[in-house]
This record gives C-alpha cells, structure tokens and sequence, in this order.
C-alpha cells in the first residue's frame, strides 16, 4: 500500500494498547511512501519507509500492555527505513497517515488489530460487565440504570494541552471518568460502564456504539477545553442540535441497510432496517426528538448540581453539532468541565479532590434526573414508587466530619449514627458509610429554561414551537411575548417541560 512522496525523519514511535488492536503512531518529518506487511513464524509486522532515516531509539519504546515484544529498526536500500515489530500474536495491520495538527507533525499510524485466541492481557482495570453478567449484579428483579461514561480523546489524541505545555485532557478526562465510575459503582440501582478504560484511543462512531452494547441509559462524554486567552472559563454542557439531528436522520435512514441503528426511545430494540424509508424517518425522528429532549433535561440537572461546586460558562445545555451525540435512543451529553488554557482551573482539574468533587456533582445531577424521570423496570423507579430513596456508601475523604457528611447528604445525623452503629462524631479517613435512604430522594429542581434558539431568515414561533415539541403557549410566555412576531437574530429561550 505506497502511499505519497518526499524524504522523512522517523522522529518517535509510539505505541497504544486498545482492548482488540494496537496503534503503532510514528512521527516522521514530512509525508512518506510506505509499506506494511505480516510475516508468520515468529509473528512480525514489517513496516518499510521510504527515503527516511530513523532518529529515535526504537529500543526504548514503551511497550507495556501491547502485544508487541520488541522494536527494531534498519537501513534498506541505503536510504529506506526497515521497522520491524516482534510480535506476541497474528494481527491484522490497517494503515493511513495523518497531516499535521497543532500537536504532531505528519504521522504514519499503523492499527494492529487482534486475530483469534492469542490477544495479549488486557490493562488491569475494570471491564464492562456484559449484559447477561449484568441481570444478576441486582438482588431484586429490577435492573440497573446503566451510565456510560466516555472520557474524551485518548491515546495518540491528547485533546486539548494546559496553558503549561504539559497538562493533557486526555488525562483529566480519564481521571474525571473514573471518579465517576467510583462513586457510581456504590450506588445501587446503578452501573457505571467506563467507554474507555485506559490511555488508548477509541473511535467517534465506536463509542456511541459501544454504550448502546452495554444497553445504556445515558452516554456521557467527559472532556476538558482550551482556549487562546487564559481567561475563559467554566463547565459547558452540550447536547445534539435538532438541525443536526435532522439532517443526521436522513443519512441513518439511506443507510439504514447496514446500520445497527436501533430505535429504542419508541420501539425497543427494532433495527431501523425493519421499515419502508418513511416510517424509518418518521420514527427515528421521533426518537431522536426524545434522545434530545431527555439529554437536555439530564444535562439541566447536571450543570444545576455542578454550579455548586464549579463555575458555569453556561448555566443551561448548549446544543451543538457533536459526533459522539448522535444517538438516537440513548441520551447524550458532552460535559466540557473547564479549561486547560486557565491557570487557576488547569490546577483545579487535575488535582484529585477537585476530581472527585465534580465527579460528586455530575453523579449527583445524574441521579436527580434519574429520581424524576426513572426508566421503567430499574431499581430507582420502584424507589420513587415506594417513596424510598436509596441507600448510598460513602468513603469518608480528608477534610470530612460526620455533620459535614450529613449535610451533603441531606440526613440527619441521628439517622447517620444509627445507620453507621455510631456512638459518638468520630468518622476515619477511609471508612465506608452507610448512607440512609428513608424518604424521597431530595431533588434539586433544574432549571426552568434549558435551550437557546436564534431566529433564522423564514422561521415562524410556531414552526420554532413544533421543532422543540413544546407548546406555542409555553414558548410565548418563556419568551415574554405578546404576539407571535419574532425577528431574524432574535434569541428565544426554549422551555423543556
Ligand atoms: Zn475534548
């Protein structure tokens, strides 16, 4: 497979570990003609540069978790470059370059997927459970409300990089994910499933799908942001446009034959491919209207809970054109959590406690959307039949003491003592607590108004009205309005429900 001209530098060679390929990136100095194949007995993966020369140490390579043993490299030809990957396994390699970003310069990556039984150990981390493992997780017969947890970017794709050169999103989101996925996991009527468990790059359209193989109730992606000037700040929530997600249908619809596409907000688990192009699009409207609508509200929710603890850029979702958003049976949320180009929130993120605390809130708002709008079968919607909250577990940080937990609770410390067996205040660091669930959940109620809208030349209040699936009533008193004349570049503010 040659590829384009001009002589090259084999700056670096990185290697990631996915769960079923391996991505080899080599940094080079311009764009290459190169070729990669397989040889058998022992397994290698051969990879031929043209007119380049190899400036890194190849021995030096971080192997760990991959499947490739060792890195070699050789002068071919007198001025090509010969790399050669020992190998744990067969693999199938799949290859493409990239132009340069703001990061890299031109890169020649190498996917080295998977072939049969002798896939290497996957990272020591905790895999999503299956959906059979899962029916069991429960003591009751009521499922789990399933939470997918995306950290942004990974891998060869850092994200964006902190003011100082160093810091890289990549790793806040990771840390933020986990911290979600920690407290999550305490929380029964919960399962958290992590989109990414480790430092390896995930694809956009995978993730979404992945998170609709572990049937989850809510995607959401966790990423970090940055900015030219070090003065922006604060968390930003997005979910799906309507326009997109219009346009979005009547590509899923033409390519409804080889789509796993599920249509689960009106039909369950029905494939799109069951139906004539029209019902398809009229139902996968209706769907994705739901998917945003929800996504909107979950997203309310969540930046009322994290306003307690961080800065808002915007208090309401923004809506936006975002790939990993598009689904349209699963709600979906983008949570920017701050930015990397500000000092004072760079420091922030990436420091444990302020992790854990936003983890705290995101888990918090996630679970107050849940209490008012519990899926049917799961375990919080008989809680809020039976007028229960749940029973929590709780790791007592530094910093905490019993009245503090009690507060941030919403319990009374009676109740607190003697769900603990507690005599006295004392609490240790580390120490599991009970927390009890009673009565009702406390709910923080959302926010009222959840998305903005621009007039456009052509739009009329009451074409705007039917897009958002609210009434015209509700639309003119958010907006304050006496009649139903509205101006292009005008902003309404969209009611949810
Ligand atoms: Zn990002």
């Amino acid at each position: 497979m040659p590829a384009t001209v001009l002589a090259g530098d084999i700056r670096d060679l990185r290697v990631w570990r996915s769960p079923d390929y391996t991505r080899v990136v080599i940094d080079l100095g311009s764009r290459v003609e190169y070729s990669v194949f397989v040889l058998d007995n022992p397994h290698r993966v051969v990879i031929d540069v043209n007119d380049s020369r190899m400036l890194a140490d190849v021995a030096r390579v971080d192997l760990v978790d991959s499947p490739v043993r060792s890195v070699r490299s050789a002068v071919r030809n007198q001025r090509d470059t010969r790399i050669v990957l020992d190998m744990d396994g067969p693999v199938n390699p799949s290859s493409f370059t990239l132009p340069p970003n703001d990061e890299f310069g031109d890169r020649l990556v190498v996917d080295l997927y998977d072939l049969g039984a002798e896939s290497p150990a996957r990272p020591a981390e905790i895999a999503p459970s299956s959906p059979a493992e899962r029916q069991t997780v429960s003591s009751s017969s009521q499922r789990n409300i399933v939470v997918a947890i995306d950290a942004g970017h990974g891998g060869d794709d850092p994200g964006a990089i902190g003011f100082d050169g160093r810091i890289r999103e990549k790793d806040v989101a990771l840390a933020i994910s986990r911290a979600v996925f920690e407290r999550l996991r305490g929380i029964p009527g919960y399962e958290p499933v992590m989109i990414r468990q480790g430092d390896y790059y995930v694809r956009l359209q995978q993730r979404p799908q992945l998170a609709r193989q572990n049937r989850a109730d809510i995607f959401l992606s966790i990423h970090a942001d940055s900015f030219s000037t070090s003065r922006a700040e604060g968390v930003t929530v997005y979910a799906l446009s309507q326009t997109i997600a219009e346009d979005e249908n009547i590509r899923r619809v033409a390519e409804k034959e080889n789509s796993a596409d599920l249509l689960g907000g009106v039909s369950g688990d029905t494939s799109l491919k069951n139906f004539e192009d029209d019902l398809a699009l009229t139902l996968l409207d209706l769907s994705m209207a739901w998917s945003i609508e929800q996504s909107v509200a979950a997203g309310s929710y969540i930046l009322n809970a994290i306003g307690s603890v961080a800065r808002l850029r915007r208090d309401v979702p923004q809506q936006g054109n975002l790939w990993v958003l598009r689904s349209p049976d699963i709600p979906s949320l983008l949570i920017e959590t701050g930015y990397l180009s500000n000092p004072r929130e760079a420091r922030l993120l990436t420091s444990a406690d302020y992790q854990r605390r936003l983890a705290d809130a995101i888990v918090q708002g996630v679970m107050n959307y849940f209490y008012e709008r519990p899926p049917e079968g799961t375990l919080v919607a008989w809680q809020k039949a039976n007028n229960q909250g749940p029973d929590r577990q709780y790791v007592v940080q530094r910093g905490d003491s019993l009245s503090l937990i009690a507060q941030r609770h919403n319990v009374n410390m009676a109740q607190l003592r003697a769900a603990n067996n507690l005599r006295g205040d004392i609490v240790q660091l580390g120490q599991t607590l009970t927390i009890p669930g009673g009565g009702p959940m406390p709910v923080v109620s959302a926010p009222p108004t959840v998305s903005e809208h621009t007039i456009s030349r052509g739009e009329t209040l009451s074409g705007i009205a039917e897009r958002y699936r609210v009434s015209l009533s509700r639309l003119r008193e958010a907006n304050d309005l006496r009649s139903d004349t509205i101006r292009i570049g005008q902003v309404l503010q969209i009611p949810a429900f």
